[in-house]
């Protein structure tokens, strides 16, 4: 480190400590190792190290019980170091643009206050499934990484509100992401998506979804329910809207199917002997809890249906700045039901 640096650098710890000051900024200073100095920094809430050549963390910065945020953005670092584990005070926590592939459980188990954690532009391959402990989380970010799939303890993050994993390589969503409930805006652009995760429309609070650039055919069912301000999908590999001529097999359902129809009807009325009894057969609810129902009909069937989409238009159906026309994923009980007149829902052709 030139000397005109470290004085630069001392200079600014001193004046911090001296002054009581609860923020240092060493931004932008050429900085490879962090000065044990600032451990001493004891009052410290915000600390920016952001710009620099950083490789690693001394332990000692472990003092910093108040450290509330800390930006170590645009660094070297190859993994996120094991000192921040102690930071329980920390709220948030930017290690964008960093070299980082591994993020080891012990350190996110430590980090129960946080609320922002950015990871952007790093070579991360996976989260661990520790990030459940991360109950403040509001805002999570791993835009430009290497994710292939991410952990269904996502789920337990009640109070997520955003999160970014625009530019990863993931495949699916976990079910479990559709718990967190107050989920405003979800960005997985530019992934290899091939579904969105059936239960999506109970996050009534979600107001951006950004799947645009992966290889989606279809949207959900009742997608269109939801409250969206934006939607961007483009560059996806939607079915389109081309009829062609199809045969209709024979439907024969087999026993358990039409035992399972008879019995999710039955389970909906309240005072029926089969509804009262269900409790005691947890098997058996499990089973029938996989049930759907027909979109025309809305009788309940459990493991044979028919599956269909309708073109939803983004402008007139779900009020959405586009004019793009979207299939969103329906099913049918039978074909009697798609056979019926007056109904916009279409059979998927396989090619
Ligand atoms: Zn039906």
């Amino acid at each position: 480190m030139a000397e005109s640096v470290v004085g630069a650098i001392d200079v600014s710890v001193v004046r911090a400590l001296y002054g009581n000051s609860p923020s240092l900024n060493l931004s932008s200073k050429k900085i490879r190792e962090v000065p044990k100095c600032v451990s001493r920094l004891t009052k410290l809430s915000v600390l920016l190290l952001n710009n620099n050549c950083i490789t690693s963390l001394p332990a000692e910065l472990l003092s910093l019980q108040h450290l509330t945020q800390l930006n170590l953005g645009n660094n070297s670092l190859k993994e996120v170091p094991a000192a921040l584990g102690h930071l329980e005070s920390l709220k948030k926590l930017y290690l964008f643009s960093n070299q980082i592939t591994v993020v080891p459980p012990e350190v996110i188990d430590g980090l129960h206050n946080l609320v922002v954690l950015n990871l952007n532009h790093n070579k991360i391959q996976s989260l661990p499934l520790e990030i459940k402990s991360l109950m403040k989380l509001e805002h999570l970010s791993v835009l430009d990484n290497k994710l292939e799939e991410l952990p269904a303890e996502l789920g337990h993050l009640s109070k997520l509100s955003e999160i970014n994993l625009t530019s990863n390589r993931l495949c699916c969503l976990p079910q479990q992401l559709c718990q967190c409930k107050d989920l405003t805006k979800l960005h997985v652009a530019r992934n290899k998506l091939t579904s969105l995760p059936e239960g999506i429309t109970a996050l009534e609070k979600l107001q951006v979804v950004d799947v645009a650039g992966n290889k989606l055919s279809v949207f959900p069912v009742e997608f269109h329910r939801l409250p969206l301000k934006e939607l961007y999908c483009e560059g996806n590999r939607f079915v389109q809207c081309e009829p062609v001529q199809s045969e209709q097999d024979a439907e024969v359902l087999t026993l358990k199917e039409l035992v399972a129809r008879f019995v999710l009807w039955e389970d909906r009325n309240r005072v029926s002997l089969v509804h009262r009894m269900l409790p005691h057969y947890p098997c058996l609810s499990a089973l029938l809890a996989n049930g759907s129902c027909c979109a025309l009909c809305q009788g309940p069937f459990l493991t044979t249906w028919l599956e269909c989409v309708h073109f939803v238009n983004l402008r007139k159906d779900m009020k959405v700045r586009s004019s793009l026309t979207i299939p969103v994923r329906a099913v049918l009980c039978s074909y009697k039901c798609f056979n019926t007149e007056g109904h916009c829902y279409y059979g998927v052709a396989t090619r």
